[in-house]
Formats: structure tokens, C-alpha cells, sequence
């Protein structure tokens, strides 16, 4: 133990989302003597992205074949569910359509059949117009894809009892500590926090909206930089939920990482309807009123902020109107579900999503979790991450075997 500081360990993971405690999880069956602890700054586990997402196990139809979230998703999915079966945690597996609302659409549609087949999703479908709304009887479509194998469950739940397991393994989950410095000690590094020094041999960094400035404590210059943006929901009243029965999703635009709103059931019976993707000016920045400015102008003083806005200012003045606007809002919604009326919805909960973005502006579309001095860096881990949580936690649990000598 070093000088001064009460508490050690041979691996600490900084984030006590759902990224951070899988690979504790992960970390803890495969090493089994290590010492693990998972720190974080908030006074309870899944504060941030983990507690605030739309709770969808997806199946792994979006993304580019071998990339890291087609692989990750595709698996982390299969393992969610087992996680879910053996901890008795609730989850559906009430399917998905994804719907073409015009010509245009059907041939980014059968793209994405082909891509999702090409990931080894099981069960796709393309459906006619008359079959989509054999499934969605108020949905609007001229074709659908759909995904049996996509489910809900509540991620913050998931999260509790992955915090759980490791506490049972013997790992040690400690809340309420900010890391605000990481100085080298010798062969170790002090985690300085808010509730006091902390030594590690070795650091992961699943800080989620900070994972660059955690990288940064650690003397790393990541090329990316987190730029937060908030996605906003509304909920759909009781009286007029039997518009939707599941999931419904629209073709995304592929200019984006995002999914475009959707309809969402959640496993406690609620529906809802987004979320957007407003550029936040926090990083947790849960209403268009939370700004902090030395955030603010971290992110004005990166030249990719400003290349996203040259690309993007279009889209981005719009979103930010229909963040403002509850008629442009529903007007989204009813290209999916023509009925709904502005009156049918209520404003819900946010979440802000941690979207690495390069110097020039391009919105990084794969995780990206790299390696670095002697610590290991989740520096991307947007949506699916929740879903590929469990798969992440075992791939980097890999690379710490690889790299720290376990
Ligand atoms: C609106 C929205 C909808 C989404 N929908 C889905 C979905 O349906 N399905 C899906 O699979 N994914 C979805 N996602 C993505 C998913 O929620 C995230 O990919 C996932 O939760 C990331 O987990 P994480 O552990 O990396 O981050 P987080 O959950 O944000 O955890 C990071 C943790 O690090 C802690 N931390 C940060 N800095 C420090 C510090 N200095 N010291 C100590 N602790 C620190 C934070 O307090 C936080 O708890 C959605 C995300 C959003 C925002």
C-alpha cells in the first residue's frame, strides 16, 4: 500500500455505468484473485447514459459488417439475455419494425435487411406495407423491416446488478468519488478523488461524457473529443398507447449515428416517443437550460465542433427548432404514426449521449477503445453500447490480459 493512501487495487475501472461494471463483471470471472474497484463520481451506479436511454436490447442490423459494434451488438445481445435470464431481471423480446414511409426509402431498407443478415441477426424480415400493419395496425409504411430478436429491458436495473455480482466476487463499487487527478506513483497511479486517494497498478476508463478528460489526467492527448448531445423524449398518454404495440422505427439517414425518432415501449409499460439529437451545452446536460461554460467552451475551442457545424448546420438548426417545437415534433411522428395529435403526448425525460467526434468533423461511428499509457480507454461507446455492454466487458477484459500482464 502506498503512503497516504487507505485503499488499493490491481485494477480500478473509472465509471460505474454499464460499460465500466461489465467489464468488472468480465474482469472478475477471469481473473478471480484480482483486486478490482469501480469508481465513480455520482452518488449511485447508471447516473448518466446507462440510466437515461430508451432501453432497447438491440439485434445488430445498422452497423458496417466487422466493425466493433456489428460484432459486440450481435453478441452483447445474446449475452444481455442470459445476464438478464440468470440475475431475474425482466426484459421482452417484443421484435421491432423499422418502416419505409415512402418509395424513396425501400432502397436504404433492403440495405439494411442485408446488412443486418450479413451480422448474423436472426430472423429478419422484409415486410409489405399490409403486413407492417398487421403488426403496427396505425403505422404508415410501404415496406418494413422486421426484428423479431430486438427487446427491452431497464439498463439501470441491468447495471444494479452487475454492481451486484462484482460486490459478490468481492470487487469493490465506491460512489461518490470524482477522480480529479491521476499522478504516477512508482509502478502504480493514485486515483485522487473527492472521497479520497485511491492507489491502482492498473486504470480503465469507462468514463462515459468524460472518458477525454479522464484520458487527459492520464497524460494521454485523445485525438476525439466527446461533444455531448441531448436526446430528448416525450411520453405518449395512456389513453392513446394502443397506437403503438412495440418498436417503431423509421429508415435513418446514414449522414448520422443516430437512429431518428422512434417509438419506444418500455418494460414498465410506458410508451415513448423520441429521442432528438440537440447539441447540449453541458455534458450532462439533461435540459436546453443546463449550461456550463467552461464545457461550453471546451467544445466552441475544438475545431471538430465547429467542422460538424460547417457540415451539419442544417440538420443541427433543425433539431434544435424541433427541440423547441412540440408541432415539428409530432410532425416527425406522424410521418411513422399519422393519428398522433400533439395533444396524445407530454413532454418525458432526456438523455445526453458521449459522441466522440474527429478534428474534422466526423462523427466517430464505431466504439473506439484503445490502449494507452499502461491503461486502457473507452473513448466511443455510444448506442448499442448498453445492449453490447456485456461483449465490450469481455473484449476489453481481453486486451487487459494482453496489456497488463494478468
Ligand atoms: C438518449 C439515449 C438513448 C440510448 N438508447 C440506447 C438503447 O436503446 N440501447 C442501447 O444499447 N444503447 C442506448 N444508448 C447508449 C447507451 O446508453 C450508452 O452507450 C451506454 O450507457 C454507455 O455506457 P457507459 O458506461 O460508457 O457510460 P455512462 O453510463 O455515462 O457511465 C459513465 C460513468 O462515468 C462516471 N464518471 C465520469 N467522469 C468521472 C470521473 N472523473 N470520476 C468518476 N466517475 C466518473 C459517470 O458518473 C458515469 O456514471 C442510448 C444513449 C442515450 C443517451
Amino acid at each position: 500500500m502506498l503512503p497516504g493512501v487507505s485503499r488499493s487495487a490491481d485494477i480500478a475501472i473509472i465509471g460505474a455505468g454499464i460499460v465500466g461494471l461489465a467489464t468488472a463483471v468480465a474482469l472478475s470471472e477471469r481473473h478471480p484473485r484480482a483486486r478490482l474497484v469501480v469508481l465513480d463520481k455520482e452518488p449511485r451506479v447508471a447516473a448518466h447514459q446507462t440510466g437515461h436511454n430508451s432501453g432497447v436490447i438491440h439485434s445488430g442490423i445498422y452497423y458496417k459488417p466487422g466493425s466493433h459494434k456489428a460484432r459486440l451488438c450481435v453478441d452483447g445481445a445474446r449475452l444481455m439475455t442470459e445476464f438478464c435470464d440468470a440475475r431475474g431481471i425482466a426484459y421482452e423480446r417484443c421484435g421491432k419494425v423499422i418502416v419505409a414511409t415512402d418509395e424513396t426509402e425501400v432502397p436504404r431498407l433492403e440495405a439494411l435487411h442485408e446488412r443486418g443478415t450479413a451480422n448474423g441477426v436472426p430472423g429478419l424480415r422484409l415486410l409489405s406495407g399490409d403486413e407492417v400493419r398487421e403488426h403496427e395496425p396505425h403505422c404508415r409504411a410501404v415496406r418494413g423491416l422486421l426484428s423479431p430478436a430486438t427487446g427491452i429491458v431497464d439498463y439501470g436495473k441491468v447495471a444494479e446488478a452487475m454492481a451486484k455480482l462484482v460486490v459478490e466476487r468481492g470487487g469493490g463499487i465506491l460512489t461518490g468519488a470524482r477522480v480529479t487527478a491521476i499522478p504516477r506513483a512508482g509502478a502504480e497511479r493514485i486515483l485522487e478523488t473527492t472521497a479520497g486517494p485511491v492507489g491502482a497498478r492498473h486504470l480503465i476508463n469507462c468514463a462515459g461524457l468524460h472518458s477525454d478528460a479522464v484520458a487527459r489526467l492520464m497524460g494521454l492527448r485523445p485525438e476525439v473529443q466527446i461533444i455531448p448531445f441531448r436526446g430528448e423524449y416525450y411520453v405518449i398518454r395512456p389513453a392513446r398507447r394502443f397506437l403503438v404495440r412495440n418498436l417503431i422505427y423509421p429508415v435513418p439517414d446514414p449522414a448520422f449515428p443516430f437512429l431518428g425518432l422512434h417509438f419506444t415501449r418500455t418494460i414498465h409499460g410506458e410508451m415513448e416517443a423520441g429521442p432528438n439529437a440537440v447539441l447540449a451545452f453541458a455534458r450532462e446536460g439533461y435540459r436546453l437550460a443546463t449550461v456550463r461554460p467552461g464545457e461550453m467552451l471546451g467544445t466552441l475551442a475544438y475545431p471538430g465542433f465547429w467542422n460538424i457545424v460547417r457540415r451539419h448546420w442544417r440538420m443541427g438548426s433543425y433539431e434544435m427548432w424541433r427541440s423547441l417545437s412540440k408541432a415539428a415534433f409530432v410532425r416527425s411522428l406522424q410521418r411513422l404514426v399519422p393519428e398522433i395529435r400533439p395533444g396524445d403526448i407530454e413532454r418525458g425525460g432526456a438523455g445526453v449521449r458521449a459522441q466522440a467526434v474527429a478534428p474534422d468533423g466526423a462523427l466517430v461511428d464505431d466504439f473506439t477503445i484503445t490502449v494507452a499509457e499502461g491503461a486502457i480507454h473507452v473513448l466511443n461507446a455510444p448506442s448499442p453500447a448498453a445492449t453490447a455492454s456485456l461483449a465490450i466487458g469481455r473484449h476489453i477484459a481481453g486486451l487487459a490480459a494482453e496489456h497488463f500482464g494478468l
